[in-house]
């Protein structure tokens, strides 16, 4: 039987399988990163599907979803990705000539 830690431990979306990086259009040629719930548990009050910006991701903390998926150690986890992730919200060009 699989015990829940939801009340010891909280949880990170960033450490479970349905929190998904996207890419969102911002103008020509150029893109912003954003993260989505696969699970569908994001919503704005209208019932749209909520994104959030991709730099905003650690602080994403809940205390229970019963669709929470774990990836690993979340301190760990949430340690390395607070040291990677951009500070702000970036705007990516994409690569010209970069076909596959
Ligand atoms: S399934 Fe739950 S824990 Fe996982 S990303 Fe969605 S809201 Fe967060």
């Amino acid at each position: 039987m699989k015990k829940s830690t939801a009340t010891q431990t909280k949880i990170y979306c960033a450490n479970c399988v349905h929190c998904k990086l996207v890419p969102k259009p911002a103008g020509e040629g150029s893109y912003m990163l954003r993260v989505r719930c696969s699970a569908g548990k994001w919503k704005k009050s209208s019932g749209e599907e909520k994104l959030y910006k991709y730099c905003t991701v650690a602080q994403r903390s809940i205390e229970y979803c019963e669709a929470y998926d774990p990836m690993g150690d979340v301190n760990e986890f949430i340690h390395d990705l607070q040291a990677t992730l951009p500070a702000v919200d970036e705007i990516y060009q994409i690569a010209k000539g970069e076909h596959q």
